[in-house]
């Protein structure tokens, strides 16, 4: 028997059973010539043995398909995997239309099947069995290529679950870090206090300002840990029911929250009509609108600040737009900015923040399917800070 199966290598073999007379030893010997590797099997429980392990393509006489052999050979034909289609040639003696047709009726169901007339000439065989064969072999492509697809789907699905892990374990990580450390930190942060309260006045030159130091670094230290508590909460946060809010409304609670700013800077603030019906979690959507908001009248120049809220319907979801005239952001910094502590003016005074509210507006954004990017012309230009959020999945 041929020694190639399903999964092996490509099959070169091909089957002959011709129980009567010496056909299918002459046949066998027209093929060998041709540099085919026929074999004959004087059993059909043979051929059935070689159709399960995978053989090039089978000849059968048609003295050996009765209909209850038909439907044998169909059985061990259906149980081959899916790309596989074995070349089938029957053999016919002469026969009159009526029969023909309906033998030939009956062979259908054994799928790729070819009737060869006897008397067969021998390059009628040759060339139907090299067909045959480069045939068989693009099926063995076709395994060859589901095999191969198969593998790198499960390599990248591991891949993924090994990433998801990771990410899991170091929001874990993050989490456990920033919330563990305020306790101690908040210590920190009262202890030094109190000492300048009650040394400070009795210290002098020095002294007095390495305890100014250590009370601020201690205070920037609490924010970072506090925003950066806000910021895994957000990652972390999954499986939450689909909300619907009003962005009008949300709006409208971000510029109360802003109230003093606001009034401090005097800045107009122009709000455009938002959807009414938004599938974000209202928290969520207050804490984007917020820190947009927000950062285009702490980023602002010398002028009165004029931020405008806008949005617009695309196919699949909504665009969001909040513009100023505030100080702008080179373009070169337009990705940078999104990250966690990432900050452009971390040595100016005027300019306080931790570099934690863009980075969460992202994550937000993300977790619903949308982006968000800036867009400026550079430096004293105002800011165009966009976001998406798809409404449907
Ligand atoms: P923070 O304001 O605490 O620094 P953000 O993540 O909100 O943190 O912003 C990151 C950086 O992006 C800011 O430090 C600032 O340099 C820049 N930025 C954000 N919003 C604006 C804006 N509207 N105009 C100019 N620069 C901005």
């Amino acid at each position: 028997m041929p020694s190639t199966d399903f999964e092996g290598n490509r099959p070169r073999s091909v089957l002959v059973h011709a129980p009567f007379g010496r056909d299918g030893t002459l046949l066998c010997e027209v093929l060998d010539r041709a540099a085919i590797d026929a074999r004959v099997c004087a059993r059909i429980e043979d051929v059935h043995a070689g159709v399960r392990s995978g053989v090039g393509a089978i000849l059968v006489g048609d003295e050996a398909l009765s209909a209850s052999e038909i439907e044998r050979l169909q059985g061990v034909l259906a149980a081959q995997p899916p790309w596989s289609d074995l070349p089938v040639f029957v053999m016919t003696r002469p026969m009159d239309t009526h029969r023909r047709y309906s033998f030939s009726k009956r062979l259908e169901r054994l799928g790729n099947v070819s009737l060869l007339d006897r008397p067969l000439r021998a390059e009628t065989i040759v060339s139907a069995f090299h067909m045959a064969l480069r045939a068989r072999f693009r099926q063995y492509d076709i395994r060859d290529h589901i095999e191969a697809e198969r593998r790198s789907a499960v390599t990248m699905a591991r891949a993924n679950d090994d990433l998801r892990r990771a990410n899991e374990d170091l929001n874990q990580f993050a989490y456990s870090v920033s919330h563990d450390l305020q306790e101690p930190l908040r210590m920190v942060a009262i202890y030094t206090q109190m000492l300048e309260r009650s040394c400070g006045p009795t210290l002098g030159g020095k002294p007095r300002e390495y305890m100014k130091f250590a009370v601020q670094g201690a205070k920037r230290m609490e924010e970072l840990l506090k925003d950066l508590l806000c910021y895994v909460q957000v990652v972390n946060t999954t499986g939450d029911e689909i909300m619907h809010c009003n962005a009008n409304e949300i709006v409208e609670q971000a510029l109360q929250n802003l109230e003093t700013l606001i009034a401090e800077s005097g800045a107009s603030i122009n709000c455009g009509d938002l959807p009414a019906e938004l599938p974000v979690k209202p928290v969520h959507l207050l804490q984007l609108f917020q820190n947009l908001i927000g950062n285009a009248l702490k980023y602002r120049g010398e002028v009165t600040p004029e931020v405008s809220i806008t949005a617009t319907r695309y196919e699949g979801g909504w665009g969001f737009n909040v513009y100023d005239n505030g100080i702008g952001v080179e373009p070169q910094f337009a990705r940078h900015i999104f990250g966690v502590f990432k900050r452009l003016h971390n040595g100016s005074s005027k300019y306080s923040g931790t570099g934690i509210g863009l980075a969460i507006c992202q994550k937000i954004v993300e977790r619903y399917g949308g982006r968000i990017w800036v867009e400026s012309e550079g430096e004293g230009r105002g800011s165009l800070f966009s976001f998406t959020i798809p409404t449907v999945e």
